[in-house]
């Protein structure tokens, strides 16, 4: 371990904030790690529950194309500390990991949970790192280079003491805006604001959007998964899995298409996207398929059985169709392969899996310190991008991370 005597404090406890610390400290710098949560990396945990998906196996170039007009900030992040980079950390920290058939990264065996005891287990190793839980940033004097925190005492949860710390660096690493209780509240932008750093104003992405079923619907319909169906919204179009939900829809394609999806619901109010239900045959193939169908077997049945069109799918069809476009092959043909279905609102932030917003990327420099004030860097869910989910988001942390460890490293 090299020899440091710069003191270093991180603020935010989240992938981005562990990871930055985990580069630092091997370089020799005294780090200090805050949040205000009572443990650490309560999102990361959260990301866990439906298997978490680390990072993607795509080549750089297309990887990076997934953050948008974004894409050329990634690229260089990315060429620095990559999806390749991160799966070996993971096997050095005991975390093996593997490719599943849509080109996304999964750990093999271990949880989330079991996946952050090993990381903390790694910082805590080193002695110069100090970890400071329920403390929580609540100004910053950015020229003198001191931030006040709250501490929250562990017998009396009510007696709050501010204590004022300065530090030769300070990383910001407090994420979005969604999952509250996680502990990324947004707050902190008020900080930032008051200083005259440009903050966009948060929005929900990767989330679900409402549209009101009928009570028929929500009833027989409830939750159900359209697997391979293809989504499609103007010039944007992507096959996957639909998930019809009482208030509306979610799924993965739904996720990847919801930033375009909330912006035109932004201009008009609404926005409708069309479901291709059988997007492996044409519209005359399916024509043909439906003209096949014997006087005694039902629609239904026949639906099920040459289109593999389901019991709920069917529901989805009658929901959307009038009962002349239903009951004419030709116009059923058509809505099967080009389904409308209008949406009106996101789900609510809180339950986005990320959020766009936060820190303009114009208040930064391409190492991610603020411009306005040398020595304070910015990293993670915090600045203002998009990306779908796919692992695009925890990549992203981490390879930020990376950066600004790497710039604070080559000044010492
Ligand atoms: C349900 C769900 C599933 C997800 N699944 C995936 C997935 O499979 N793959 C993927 O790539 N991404 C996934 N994500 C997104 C991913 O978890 C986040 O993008 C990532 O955690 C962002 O890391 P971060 O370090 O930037 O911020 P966070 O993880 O949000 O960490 C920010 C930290 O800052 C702390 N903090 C905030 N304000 C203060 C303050 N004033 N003082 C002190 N501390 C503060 C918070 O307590 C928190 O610990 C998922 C998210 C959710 C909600």
């Amino acid at each position: 371990m090299n020899k440091s005597n710069k003191k270093v404090i991180i603020f935010g406890a989240g992938p981005s904030g562990l990871f930055c610390a985990y580069h630092l400290l091997k370089t020799g710098h005294q780090v200090e790690l805050y949040d205000h949560q009572g443990g650490v990396g309560k999102k990361f945990l959260v990301a866990g529950h439906g298997g978490l998906n680390l990072t993607h196996s795509e080549d750089l170039d297309q990887f990076a194309l997934k953050y948008g007009k974004d894409s050329q900030h990634f690229s260089s992040y990315l060429s620095e500390f990559s999806p390749e980079n991160l799966r070996q950390w993971c096997h050095n920290l005991g975390v093996e990991t593997f490719i599943g058939t849509s080109g996304r990264v999964f750990p093999k065996k271990l949880k989330s949970s079991e996946i952050l005891f090993l990381w903390l287990k790694t910082l805590k190793e080193f002695p110069n790192f100090r970890l400071n839980l329920k403390h929580k940033l609540i100004d910053i004097d950015f020229q003198e280079k001191i931030a006040v925190v709250q501490s929250k005492d562990k017998e009396d949860k009510e007696d709050k003491k501010e204590l004022k710390i300065s530090a030769d660096y300070f990383i910001y690493g407090l994420g979005g805006a969604s999952w509250k209780k996680t502990g990324s509240t947004g707050e902190w932008t008020q900080i930032f604001i008051r200083n005259q750093i440009k903050c966009n104003a948060f929005q929900p992405m990767n989330c679900g959007f409402e549209r009101k079923w009928s009570e028929y619907f929500k009833e027989k319909v409830d939750r159900y998964p359209l697997k391979n169906v293809k989504v499609t919204l103007a010039h944007h179009s992507i096959l996957g899995e639909v998930m019809l939900t009482p208030y509306g829809i979610e799924g993965t394609t739904i996720y990847a298409l919801s930033k375009q999806i909330r912006e035109e619901i932004n201009q008009f109010q609404k926005a409708t996207i069309y479901l291709d239900l059988c997007p492996h045959w044409s519209e005359e193939k399916v024509l043909e398929k439906l003209s096949k169908k014997k006087v005694k077997t039902s629609l239904s049945q026949h639906l099920k059985k040459s289109l593999h069109i389901s019991k709920e799918c069917n529901i989805l069809l009658k929901e959307l169709t009038t009962d002349d476009e239903y009951k004419t092959s030709s116009s059923l043909a058509k809505r099967i392969k080009n389904l409308p279905i209008e949406l009106n609102r996101p789900r609510p932030m809180e339950e986005a899996i990320s959020t766009s917003g936060g820190i303009d990327w114009q208040e930064l420099t391409p190492n991610l310190e603020l411009k306005k004030y040398p020595n304070h860097f910015v990293m993670g869910e915090m600045i203002d991008f998009d990306a779908p989910t796919g692992g695009y988001l925890l990549q992203a942390a981490f390879s930020m991370a990376y950066r600004v460890a790497q710039n604070i490293n080559s000044m010492l």
